[in-house]
């Protein structure tokens, strides 16, 4: 990709016509250029960190389904949220997006602010939200920069620099886009996530396809696959530990987590504390689970009901119907996977 203002415009027809054809349906997008509604694309925003847009489309139509608007959402209890969201991860996004609600209900009126600093002043919205939102809802020239974003760039330059200490590299080729697709800011956002999503994939590049094929200075040197260099990754640390199964045929107990701490407010099995060594020696695990910062790995142990009474659950511990809990989806994913074990 060069640099000049020339390159910069035909890149933003050759992109925009290839959108306007080829755009994705995401629940969440506006239809038949009618204006984003800032509360779908933070929603969507929020749900999709950490998380690929397949798994958030069911969870983003599920919740304006329950929550039709931010003012109903705002009017929530935190434990519906917290079951509705079980299964999405990253449950302190959950916490801080009912937060975020009622401050904008209560202190903005019901409609996000339009500077970033005021929207990165809410709960759960940082800087790269703040600009998404910025970006997609109210087409306000910011330079958002996800995950899809960078590899077109490293690709489109060629940068050197492995990731992630390349990202910031990558912001920077960025930035100078934003000023040249004035008016359409907010597609030429998506439109960039689209290619990187559908054409410009993390493995095997469809660049026979793709729209911007003569700016690529990765496809002039073959070297697409190349794109992003990446630093070698660092090994998790792992923790340990037991899940506690308390049932009879109908039934199990399920204890709602203390309120701070990892799943905090979530539905789970009692468990032992996670430890970085384990306390049994040679163990053999029946679960494991993948967080960002570590691995864990959990045995089942089967308990009686006076085990619930030797305070070892800091939670609340509630009886469910076992069956109900195959269906009913309010059990995070590491809770699911000893669901189905048991
Ligand atoms: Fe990506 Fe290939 Fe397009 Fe370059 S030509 S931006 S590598 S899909």
């Amino acid at each position: 990709m060069k640099d000049t203002l020339t390159d910069i415009q035909t890149f933003r027809t050759d992109l925009l016509v290839w959108f306007d054809q080829y755009s994705r349906d995401l629940p969440w997008r506006h239809k038949g250029g009618a204006h984003p509604i800032p509360y779908h694309v933070w929603l969507s925003e929020i749900m999709l960190q950490q998380t690929t847009v397949q798994a958030v489309k069911s969870y983003f139509e599920k919740f304006i389904d329950i929550w039709p608007t931010l003012n109903d959402l705002a009017n929530a209890k935190d434990t519906e949220i917290m079951d509705a969201w079980a299964g999405l991860g990253y449950y302190s996004r959950a916490r801080n997006l009912h937060k975020c609600a009622k401050t904008v209900i209560e202190q903005h009126n019901g409609k996000f602010p339009e500077e970033e600093a005021a929207l990165q002043s809410l709960p759960g919205i940082g800087p790269y939200t703040a600009s998404a939102i910025a970006s997609i809802a109210l087409n306000n020239p910011s330079n958002v920069v996800d995950g899809n974003i960078e590899r077109i760039m490293a690709r489109l330059y060629t940068i050197q620099t492995p990731f992630p200490e390349g990202k910031k590299e990558a912001k920077e080729k960025a930035q100078s886009f934003v000023g040249s697709f004035e008016g359409r800011h907010s597609d030429y956002v998506q439109a960039l996530m689209d290619l990187g999503a559908t054409i410009c994939t993390p493995k095997s590049p469809k660049c026979g396809s793709c729209p911007v094929i003569e700016h690529c200075m990765a496809y002039a040197t073959n070297s697409a696959d190349v794109y992003p260099k990446l630093s070698p990754k660092k090994v998790k640390p792992k923790r340990f530990g037991t899940v506690y199964i308390v049932r009879d045929d109908m039934h199990v107990y399920l204890e709602r987590r203390p309120k701070t701490g990892l799943l905090a407010n979530m539905l789970g099995f009692p468990t032992s504390e996670w430890k970085p060594v384990d306390a049994v020696e040679k163990g053999s695990y029946n679960v494991k689970h993948v967080f960002t910062h570590f691995e864990l790995y959990l045995r089942i142990e089967q308990k009686t009901e006076s085990f619930l009474q030797e305070g070892m659950n800091k939670g609340i511990i509630e009886k469910y119907v076992l069956k109900d809990l195959h269906t009913d989806k309010k059990l995070p994913t590491l809770f699911k996977k000893v669901l189905n074990q048991i």
